[in-house]
This record gives structure tokens, C-alpha cells and sequence, in this order.
């Protein structure tokens, strides 16, 4: 098996997140409107053997950790399988999930099963009405039960993650951030990050001030993260079962530190989350390539990775390549 490739700027990049579909059964207001997404044709999405190729090639490579994500992963019929397949290849050195929880109560158990040692679960609210209101669904219930199914199960970690919104959530950063002291979940607090001109633009709430309404909880000692949780501040209540983390990508550009790849549901390989710029693996495994050309491709791409994002610079006001759902966030 190969060491991780490095890109130019000397970061071993030795993780992927591998986004196996673009559709979701939520409609989060600061990722995917109600009304008008233009859904990927089923032709245009990777197939389940064009994924499982592409994930052999890029661990053969050298990277050791996959984390399943989409839209909803768990929307795709095969994902379990697909786990499964994944789980299994040598050299994986960790496979883990991101999902909305709308589908992890019936499904824990055998993703568990399947592999999947660690889950991030989104949820935005502990209030079942406003929940409704963020996502436009009414699922809290199934969702919390999703929760609650995932710490049954045993998976090593399992992390709440949290869009801030101001004026939409940040009354309840305290509520989600107090979970920590009776369950064993990392609560994550996440800047808004805005994907096109967003209606949510203005409701950007900075990792600052999360922190700072986290102060009357207690002290806040910090804590060391895991490997592959990219640009997260760890932090935790003294007594508390679970982390704290603040991710705040837009304030504090976390770059020089990200060991990241994305590959989109349609097979694009992207190596920043905020560049327009794709690698189309897609063409290549459909038009014959061999597994080492298509491994020169992403190679190719990793020594092109950008040495960091212009989010937060006052000029970089527009939009950026596509939207959340659409790459896997
Ligand atoms: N559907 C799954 C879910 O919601 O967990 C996986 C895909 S979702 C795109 C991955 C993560 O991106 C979620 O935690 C979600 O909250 C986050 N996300 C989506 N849009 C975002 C945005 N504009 N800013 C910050 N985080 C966002
Ligand atoms: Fe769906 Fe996840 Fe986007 Fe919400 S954040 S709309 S659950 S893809």
C-alpha cells in the first residue's frame, strides 16, 4: 500500500469524502431550497461499481479514511451495500458516515454491521416545530430516535452537527451544547458557510460568539480532536460525557491543516470545498481509462489542491461552485 500523496504545499492528503447521492429527503433552508434543484439524471451518478472502483484506487493510493456522505447517503438504495463493499477494502483504515438521521433508526444496526465506525448525524434544533421550519419536514422525532439508535449500537464516536443560524438556532446553542453532559455525542457548532447568494447570508453567526454563549455552561478545556475532523476546535465540559466543537470555517481558515478530497455524486473530484475547480473522474472511468490513469488524474489534482480558500476576504462576496447537497458539505 502507498504513504498518502502530498499535495505542493507539503499536507499529506489521506482522507475522501465520498458523496454517493445528490437527493435528500430534508430541505434544509442553508443547503437545499424546496422548490427548483436541479436533480443529477440517474445516469449521471456514479454507479455502485463505479464507486467502489474509484474508493479501491484512491486507498490504494494511500488514502486511509472514507467518510460517506451526499445529499443523504442513506436516500440511495445500495448504501448499505456500498458500506459493506467499502468496509472492506485493504488499506482502509476507517469508514464513517454523515447523514441527516431521518433513516438511522431502522438502519443503525446494520451499518454498524456493515463498518461504519463513527457517525455524523445533523441536527440542527431540539424543538420538534422549528425543526420543521429549518428542514421544511416534520422528522424530529425520527431523527432523535436516529440519535439515540446510533449510541445503542456502539459506533466509537457519534457527532451532532449543528448549522448556526442567527436568529434561527443560536437561542438554543446551550441546550444542544448541554447533550454533552448526558450523552456521549460530540455536539459541533458550524458557521454558516454561503453557498451562492443565500437567503441565510445575513443570518451568519461567527464561532466567536458560539463560544462565548457556551461561557455560562462552565470553563471549557480543550481537547484533542480525531485526525480526520478537519478544521473542528475540540473543546469539553469539565464532567461532561461528550466534545465540543466549533467549526468555523469561514472566521478561521483551518487550510493548511486540511487532508481532504471530495468526490460529488456525479464523479467529480474536488479538492476544496470552496473552488469552482473539478477533476472529471467520471469521464475517465466511462471512456475505458486504466486504474493508473485514473490514479495520475487524482494525483494530478492533489499536487494542484489550493494552498487555501478566499471565503472570508471581504472581496470574495459571490458564489462558489455548487451547492452543499450537491458536493456532500
Ligand atoms: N444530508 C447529510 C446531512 O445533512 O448530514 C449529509 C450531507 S450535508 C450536505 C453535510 C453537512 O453539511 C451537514 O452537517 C450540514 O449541516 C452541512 N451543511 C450544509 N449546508 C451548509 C452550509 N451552507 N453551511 C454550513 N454547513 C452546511
Ligand atoms: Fe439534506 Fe443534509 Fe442538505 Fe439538509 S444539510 S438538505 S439533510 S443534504
Amino acid at each position: 500500500m502507498s504513504s498518502a500523496p502530498s499535495d505542493s504545499f507539503h499536507r499529506k492528503i489521506d482522507y475522501l469524502r465520498l458523496s454517493i447521492t445528490d437527493r435528500c429527503n430534508l430541505r434544509c433552508l442553508y443547503c437545499m431550497p424546496e422548490e427548483g434543484v436541479t436533480k443529477l439524471q440517474h445516469s449521471q451518478i456514479l454507479s455502485y461499481e463505479e464507486i467502489v472502483r474509484l474508493a479501491r484506487i484512491c486507498i490504494s493510493m494511500g488514502i486511509s479514511k472514507v467518510r460517506i456522505t451526499g445529499g443523504e447517503p442513506l436516500a440511495r438504495k445500495e448504501a448499505l451495500e456500498l458500506c459493506k463493499t467499502i468496509a472492506g477494502i485493504s488499506g482502509l483504515d476507517g469508514l464513517s458516515l454523515t447523514t441527516n438521521g431521518v433513516l438511522l433508526c431502522d438502519l443503525a444496526e446494520e451499518l454498524f454491521r456493515a463498518g461504519i465506525r463513527r457517525v455524523n448525524i445533523s441536527l440542527d434544533t431540539l424543538k420538534p416545530e422549528r425543526f420543521l421550519q429549518i428542514t421544511r419536514r416534520d422528522l424530529f422525532e425520527r431523527v432523535w430516535a436516529g440519535i439515540m439508535a446510533a449510541q445503542r449500537v456502539g459506533f466509537s464516536t457519534v457527532k451532532i452537527n449543528t448549522v448556526v443560524l442567527a436568529g434561527i438556532n443560536d437561542d438554543e446553542i446551550k441546550d444542544l451544547a448541554r447533550l454533552t453532559f448526558r450523552y456521549a455525542v460530540h455536539v459541533r457548532f458550524i458557521e454558516f458557510m454561503p453557498f451562492a447568494e443565500h437567503e441565510c447570508r445575513t443570518r451568519f453567526f461567527p464561532a466567536s460568539q458560539i463560544l462565548e454563549r457556551l461561557r455560562p455552561l462552565g470553563s471549557l478545556e480543550a481537547s484533542n480532536g480525531e485526525e480526520a475532523d478537519g478544521p473542528a476546535l475540540h473543546y469539553a465540559f469539565k464532567g461532561a460525557l461528550g466534545k465540543i466543537g466549533i467549526i468555523g470555517a469561514v472566521s478561521n481558515h483551518f487550510c493548511s491543516s486540511c487532508n481532504r478530497l471530495r468526490l460529488t455524486a456525479d464523479g467529480k473530484l474536488k479538492t476544496c470545498l470552496f473552488s469552482a475547480d473539478e477533476t472529471d473522474l467520471r469521464l475517465l472511468l466511462r471512456t475505458g481509462a486504466k486504474d493508473c490513469e485514473i490514479a495520475a488524474a487524482i494525483l494530478s489534482a492533489v499536487r494542484k489542491k489550493p494552498e487555501r480558500h478566499h471565503l472570508g476576504d471581504p472581496v470574495f462576496r459571490k458564489a462558489i461552485s455548487r451547492p452543499m447537497f450537491s458536493i456532500g458539505g
